[in-house]
């Protein structure tokens, strides 16, 4: 049970005196009825709330699907590029209002499947490099794949750089990618007019530009990248770059 008027400012339906005010001016009804005062309790699980004559819906969490397009960073602010909350927040929807953030992380240049969430467990969960949560993504890369090339990225390539120490030196860490799975690509779906082959790459990991990195370890470059899934999550192929929408009951159960 909540407070009527915590509930509508849970829900950014206005602040506490803006709530009051709708309340007083009987715009507001509980399973019908006008509500008479903005301290009225209310269920938030089970009451029909109104403002207005629209429904106002509880949401503990939200979780968005957003099809990520290049050129937007995955972070919540940034003093150069635009990001993809800058993108999401053009449209004027109250559910935005709320400390969202992306699950994990595309690069500026990657496109597809980004969940934007407020629910910091789930976050975790999805991103616990324990958990190995499957990411599949469509490649696109400059040249052609042996089957030498095709099986070291399934068993596993080193991707590893020089780092430099704390006096001063460099040295190579090794990076072994976990088994990844990989398949070519319809002809037909080819993104860029640069890219001689496509494939299907599924990973297990989140490690930094890890596409990438594995391509160039079997001397590829990747010319398009677009995630299309991540766990039981795929991105809705009705969603154009930079639409978004909320996961449906389903999708957000099966993530959790
Ligand atoms: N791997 C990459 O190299 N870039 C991404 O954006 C995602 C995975």
């Amino acid at each position: 049970m909540l407070r009527l008027d915590k509930f509508l400012c849970e829900m950014k339906t206005g602040t506490r005196s803006q709530v009051k005010a709708l309340v007083k001016k009987g715009a507001v009804t509980v399973n019908g009825i006008t509500a008479k005062s903005p301290e009225q309790k209310i269920d938030e699980n089970s009451d029909c709330i109104c403002v207005n004559g629209s429904e106002v819906s509880y949401r503990k969490y939200v979780y968005f699907m957003l099809h990520k397009p290049a050129g937007y960073v995955s972070a919540t602010r940034d003093n150069h590029d635009k990001t993809v909350l800058d993108l999401m927040r053009a449209q004027k929807n109250p559910l935005l209002d709320r400390e969202l953030f992306p699950v994990g992380r595309l690069d500026k240049d990657t496109e597809g499947l980004l969940l934007i969430t407020d629910d910091g467990e789930l976050a975790h969960r999805l991103l616990s490099p324990s958990r190995h949560v499957p990411k599949t993504y469509y490649v696109e890369i400059d040249g052609c794949l042996s089957e030498d090339q095709q099986m070291s990225l399934r068993q596993g390539v080193d991707i590893g750089e020089k780092q430099r120490q704390t006096d001063g030196t460099q040295e190579y860490i090794p990076e072994k990618t976990r088994p990844a799975g990989l398949t070519q690509a319809a002809q037909d779906e080819f993104c860029s007019d640069r890219a001689e082959s496509a494939w299907l790459l599924t990973i297990t990991e989140g490690k930094f530009h890890q596409v990438k990195r594995m391509m160039q370890a079997v001397g590829r470059n990747v010319v398009y990248l677009k995630r299309l899934s991540m766990g039981e999550l795929r991105l809705d192929e009705k969603l154009a770059r930079g639409e978004f929408r909320e996961l449906t009951k389903d999708e957000a159960e099966n993530l959790m």
